[in-house]
């Protein structure tokens, strides 16, 4: 793939804190953060096009017969994909790509992209994640126990399959070493 762009997928546990980081490295970093395709819906300030593209169950199979997705996934009971024209576009252009998808997804992205890299973002302990996902008051409870329950899994897939892994127990140092991973 030489000549053109590079593609990076962070996973982690929800609320590990990835938002937050690629934010901080997109400050500084010239990169397309892909946006994908869900059935879940919209949270508030949540904008379509830009957070996510919130579709119907119909719409979502219609790409995924006309094999529009690179990858996709059921996470929490909704589905959500990675469009090819995310990726492929973006990284035929010479610019790089990150993907912030589920671990189970990024595995598929790194057979069918042997050259991505991988990038675990792992919370300080479960405890803190847990905390984290209180705080931030965007699930509810059943949520937070479905989220809060396959961490661990998450955990020792990402130890075993990542590229790179990052501890976020603290937001600049963590956003420093994603920096320096996606550095050229
Ligand atoms: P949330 O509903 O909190 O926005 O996302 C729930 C989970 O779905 C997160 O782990 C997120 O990374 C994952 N996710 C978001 N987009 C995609 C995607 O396109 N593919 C896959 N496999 N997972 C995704």
């Amino acid at each position: 793939m030489s000549g053109s762009g590079r593609v990076f997928v962070v996973a982690g546990p929800s609320g590990a804190g990835k938002d937050t980081l690629i934010k901080e490295v997109l400050k500084d970093l010239d990169a397309h953060l892909s946006v994908s395709a869900t059935t879940r819906k919209p949270r508030s300030g949540e904008v379509d096009g830009r957070d996510y593209r919130f579709l119907s169950d119909e719409e979502f199979d219609r790409l995924v017969a006309t094999g529009q997705f690179l990858e996709h996934k059921e996470v929490f009971g909704r589905r959500y994909g990675t469009l090819r024209s995310e990726v492929e576009e973006v990284t035929g252009s010479g610019r790089d790509v990150i993907l912030e998808i589920d671990v189970q997804g990024a595995l598929d992205v790194k057979s069918t992209i042997p050259d991505a890299t991988l990038v675990f973002i792992m919370p300080p302990s479960l405890e803190e994640l847990e905390a984290r996902l209180r705080g931030r008051e965007a699930d509810d409870e059943r949520e937070i126990i479905t989220r809060t329950g396959i961490a661990p899994e998450e955990i020792e897939v990402g130890k075993r399959e990542f590229d790179e892994i990052i501890v976020n127990d603290d937001v600049s140092k963590a956003a420093g070493e994603l920096a320096r991973i996606m550095g050229r």
